[in-house]
């Protein structure tokens, strides 16, 4: 989740400065709607895919794992907050032992 969120913080800083840039070049009258397809495009669509792609690589995790029942687990983060690592469909940080049920 983090990943996305740095991408799409580079991707906004980058796209400030390109639309900065830009505001000279092209007809003000066009640069609103070029900005607002700008940022969908470069922002906001690459965000959902990103997003999609990392739900479906962490759904087994979140749906069939010993972690996923666990009140220490963050499903958003899909990390484990007691040892602060990512468990995945192989792998649980605490081999069960800190288990405890969600409410
Ligand atoms: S305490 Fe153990 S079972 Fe619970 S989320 Fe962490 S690693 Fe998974």
């Amino acid at each position: 989740m983090g990943e996305i969120i740095y991408w799409g913080i580079i991707r906004t800083a980058l796209l400030i400065l390109a639309l900065w840039f830009s505001f000279d070049y092209i007809d003000y009258k066009f640069w609103w709607s070029a900005a607002i397809i700008s940022i969908y495009v470069i922002i906001i669509h690459p965000a959902i895919i990103q997003f999609q792609l990392f739900k479906e690589r962490n759904k087994r995790v979140l749906t069939d794992t010993l972690c996923s029942r666990c009140k220490h687990f963050d499903a958003s983060a899909v990390l484990c907050l007691k040892y602060d690592e990512h468990p995945t469909a192989h792998y649980v940080p605490c081999d069960g032992i800190d288990w405890e049920p969600k409410n």
